[in-house]
């Protein structure tokens, strides 16, 4: 499980995060989303232990991501941004150096790049080097990173900005099987029919803390709309504004 509790956090003395609470259960896709600017990417920096909180924690089954890093890292797997790929080597090298820094050596190392081999459909991508990939080809190398240890936990930053629809659905395929397998993925996103198909729970920020959360029926019942877009707007922009005029009065 995911527990943020209590987080806190400025930037050059401006709040983006504010007293933000809520816990993603295991075995369960929980779908974060929010206006531009909400404040998602620095939430998921934060439980990534990327940046760290002005104030509060993050527990990742149990262990404070800014007291015991690198137990955490152990149990969480990131995709975030697809900038991270080291171009002189090739997508076995990659994701072996990945394997061997989370401590996977000999046959248990090889089985694991075998697996995700075999899930991501890597095999023709296997042996070339990474320079001069596509968004697509980037988000697998970059998925198979994030899982190649097994971790419990998984984030992923806008998995599917940019992907075709034959990717985007190997990573939805992916995300559901993962959950199927008991882990635990929190994803942010903006594209309401992924939210709606893949999430069993879906956090909706804006200005920096939880406004709604429930799963996508219940969003519509407390929004008294009939889809999950309508809800969003309803729930997420309802109280940008009541923030905003808060902080007029
Ligand atoms: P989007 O949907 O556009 O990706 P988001 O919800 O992920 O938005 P964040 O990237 O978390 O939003 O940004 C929240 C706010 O914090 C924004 O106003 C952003 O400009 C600000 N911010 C984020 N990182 C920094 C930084 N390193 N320095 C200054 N301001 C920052």
């Amino acid at each position: 499980m995911i527990a943020v509790e209590s987080v806190e956090k400025q930037f050059a003395g401006r709040k983006v995060l504010s007293d933000l609470s809520f816990t993603v259960p295991d075995g369960q896709i929980t779908a974060l989303l929010g206006a531009n600017g909400a404040g998602k990417t620095t939430c998921l920096r934060i439980i990534t232990g990327l940046l760290r909180a002005d104030a509060g924690r993050v527990l990742l089954g149990g262990v404070d991501v800014a007291v015991q890093p690198m137990a955490a890292r152990r149990q969480l797997g990131v995709v975030g941004d697809r900038e991270g790929l080291y171009e002189r080597l090739t997508v076995v090298e990659y994701l072996s150096l990945f394997a061997r820094m989370q401590g996977l050596t000999g046959a248990s190392l090889k089985r694991a790049l075998e697996s995700v081999r075999e899930a991501l459909e890597l095999d023709d991508l296997w042996l070339r080097r990474t320079r001069g990939f596509s968004q697509g080809e980037r988000m697998k190398v970059s998925l198979a990173r994030a899982l190649v240890h097994r971790p419990q936990h998984l984030i992923l930053d806008e998995p599917t900005r940019g992907l075709d629809v034959l990717a985007a659905r190997l990573l939805r395929r992916t995300l559901l099987r993962l959950r199927a397998e008991g882990t635990t993925i929190l994803f942010s996103s903006h594209v309401m029919s992924e939210v709606s198909e893949l999430s069993d729970r879906v956090l909706i920020m804006a200005a920096g803390h939880i406004v709604g959360g429930g799963s996508p029926q219940e969003l519509m019942r407390i929004s008294g709309c009939d889809n999950l877009e309508d809800s969003f707007v309803a729930l997420a922009y309802g109280a940008a504004a009541d923030k905003r005029r808060e902080a007029l009065a």
